[in-house]
């Protein structure tokens, strides 16, 4: 059938909207005429090529919208269903099996090949293959072919077009406090990096009861509103040294630091911002082969360095959860989200990456 989609066809370069056609969905996939699709810093890194997704490809990964129809085999959702779209995994091996999807060991090529395991791709344009399995959905366009394991079927009555970053970003900031660090409340968190993911950690960390909650960045207006939001304290690291505050502002150190920035020498200071047994989370996704140093002797009194991915999540559990904290008001994440006509794309990566005044860009097709 006839679709629209955004595509980038060169490293580097901008979205080109055009029209494609989109198969029908095979044995466990799913069609979803998609409402919406939030902007996620990585479709900007794959842009970039930071990882070898293969070009040209349909990039979105946040997505969110209505089952038009389901491949045989399909018995989790049905047509007329509202689903949030969330990353891909196998579902078979020991980590799925366990309830670690976000450690499946096909992560990658599900995610960021751009294709099937099988190296079809369900969108051409023109006649011509376009990769369009991005995330398991590639949603930046009017349908996606989803997989069943990446759908979450959501109330009947959810507000579906604000949904589809709980897909990637937001789970993954929320989902690093509340399911990978679970800080005690009354606990101390110093949070470097204060985007959408920052944010929403600056959320559950005061849902959890974090009594101490530092927020680190350059940018003065998301400082502004991670204190809105429930930071504590906000550090400029333009003209403060983030880590000689934070140990000086908690007595010694935090308990928990979470790095979202995926710069080097921010992950070490958020892991020498902590105390003695302290732990540190890594959330950022940078560069294939990027190598960081630590001080061996302050890692021996008992600091912890854990990497994240997509919050630790199950999304079939935890974006539920989320959507249930933010109707109780514990998770106010629309605070963070701007709305674009899909033909407003390339405004949307503007405004998100050089003028910083969308934080979460979501695009409304
Ligand atoms: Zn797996
Ligand atoms: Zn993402």
């Amino acid at each position: 059938m006839d679709a629209y989609a955004a595509i980038i066809e060169r490293q580097g370069g901008e979205f080109v909207l055009d029209n494609v056609s989109i198969e029908d969905p095979r044995d466990g996939e799913v069609l979803v005429k998609v409402a919406a699709a939030g902007m996620c810093h990585t479709d900007l890194t794959v842009r970039d090529q930071y990882y070898p997704t293969p070009l040209p490809a349909v990039l979105g990964h946040e997505g969110s919208g209505v089952v038009e129809k389901v491949g045989r085999g399909v018995t989790t959702v049905k047509p007329g269903d509202k689903v949030v779209l969330s990353f891909s995994y196998c579902g078979t091996c020991p980590s799925c099996l366990k309830g670690h999807q976000a450690y499946c060991p096909s992560l990658f090529p599900l995610n960021f090949m751009g294709r099937r395991l099988d190296g079809s791709t369900p969108i051409t344009r023109k006649g011509e293959e376009v990769n369009a399995c991005f995330f398991g959905q590639s949603s930046f366009a009017t349908y996606s072919i989803a997989s069943e394991n990446n759908c979450v079927k959501v109330a009947d009555d959810a507000p579906i077009e604000l949904l589809g970053p709980l897909g990637c970003g937001i789970q993954t900031g929320a989902g690093t406090i509340l399911n990978a660090l679970c800080p005690e409340p009354g606990s101390s968190i110093a949070i470097f990096g204060v985007g959408s993911v920052g944010l929403s950690a600056v959320m559950a960390a005061k849902a959890s009861g974090c009594l101490k909650i530092i927020a680190v960045d350059r940018n003065p207006g998301r400082l502004e509103l991670a204190r809105e939001l429930g930071a504590t304290d906000v550090i400029d690291a333009n003209t403060v040294n983030a880590q000689e505050a934070i140990v000086a502002m908690t007595g010694g150190g935090a308990d928990y630091a979470m790095d979202t920035t995926a710069i080097p020498a921010v992950l070490r200071s958020a892991v020498d911002s902590t105390h003695n047994m302290g732990e540190t989370a890594v959330v950022g996704g940078a560069k294939l082969g990027t190598e960081f140093a630590l001080d061996m002797n302050n890692m021996l009194f008992g600091r912890k360095l854990r990497g994240v991915v997509e919050g630790s999540s199950t999304p079939q559990v935890f974006i539920p959860q989320l959507i249930a904290m933010q109707k109780a008001g514990l998770f106010p994440f629309e605070k963070l989200c701007t709305y674009y006509d899909f033909d407003q794309i390339n405004q949307a990566v503007e405004d998100t990456e050089k003028t910083g005044t969308a934080i979460k860009a979501i695009l409304k097709m």
